[in-house]
């Protein structure tokens, strides 16, 4: 079988003309995947939308309600950085359910990807950041409570720090938060990740590969987690809009490789999600977001 892959065409919520956030770019992740034969369609799962209980695992019972209702007030839905609609609910229910879907599926099969995800910056009772509900919390939640992970392993590589899924998962001491970012990228007061590597404005792809490298190995090794999720921004990458790091394509190539492999060569199962990317050109930005799905593939033909 190939890898498992897993898309919903509700990844994508329209926004009014001229907003900033670069919403197409989940329809062209899917476009790229197909066109350049990375992915044939039998690998595409499409998941539920998550429940409110599933949710509410990780989210204030009254915040999750408000949000799905309309009823946040505009300072909330400023903080979000988005307008409501309901076709918005439905993405951020959807996008959170293929989280948990490639989480599933990557404890079955040992590796699979979502085309959504990585919303790292929405805390317990408040989104910020373009991020509502965090799905990476919800699903390390999600898999320790049904049991199917004891140990969770958070590899957040995004440019910003991880930190509503540092402040949420604060006090759970099996499921692990590693968040490797830009020091002077949003936001611009830190949380404390279990562990937080910050690197300095214009890191390159050596500077990286070496920070990950002197971190990530002995962390699995501490933490022997039963699961990794991988948030693979893209907006390290020197053309991004709003990341200060200076990578490269090929750097973050050999970056989503080198994560893959070494949690898959100690027998950890990895799910991945494509977490930040910025650019107003999202055919390109989308092709960028692929990256880490063709390092998926290249991994799962070679185990
Ligand atoms: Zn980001």
């Amino acid at each position: 079988m190939a890898l498992p892959i897993v898309h919903n065409p509700d990844h994508v919520a329209p926004l009014p003309a001229g907003h900033r956030f670069p919403m197409g770019k989940f329809g062209k992740v899917y476009e790229w995947l197909v066109r350049d034969g990375v992915a044939t369609l039998d690998q595409f799962h499409c998941a539920q939308p998550a429940t409110f209980e599933q949710v509410t695992l990780a989210h204030d019972a009254t915040y999750v309600s408000e949000y799905a209702e309309g009823r946040l007030d505009g300072r909330a839905m400023r903080r979000i950085g988005f307008p409501w609609s309901e076709a918005l609910v439905r993405r951020t229910f959807t996008a959170l359910g293929s989280t948990l879907l490639a989480a599933e599926l990557a404890l079955e099969h040992g590796l699979a990807c979502s085309t959504a995800g990585g919303t790292h910056h929405a805390f317990r009772a408040a989104g910020s950041g373009y991020c509502i509900f965090n799905d990476l919390a919800v699903a390390a939640r999600w898999l320790h409570t049904r049991g199917l992970a004891r140990r969770v392993l958070i590899v957040d590589l995004d440019v910003h720090q991880g930190d509503g899924t540092a402040s949420i998962l604060r006090d759970d001491a099996d499921l692990v938060t590693f968040s490797v970012h830009c020091d002077a990228n949003f936001p611009f007061r830190k949380e404390a990740s279990d562990l937080d590597v910050a690197l300095p404005v214009g890191a390159d792809d050596t500077t990286y590969l070496a920070a990950l490298a002197a971190h990530l190995p002995d962390l699995l090794a501490q933490t022997r987690p039963n699961i990794v999720l991988y948030d693979a921004g893209v907006d390290p990458h020197r053309d991004d809009a709003l990341g200060k790091l200076a990578l490269s394509d090929e750097g973050l190539l050999r970056r989503d490789r080198y994560v893959l492999e070494t949690c898959i060569q100690r027998g950890i199962p990895v799910a991945t999600v494509i977490g930040g990317g910025y650019s107003k050109d999202v055919d390109t930005l989308g092709r960028r977001h692929t990256i880490v799905h063709r390092a998926a593939s290249e991994v799962w033909r070679h185990t």
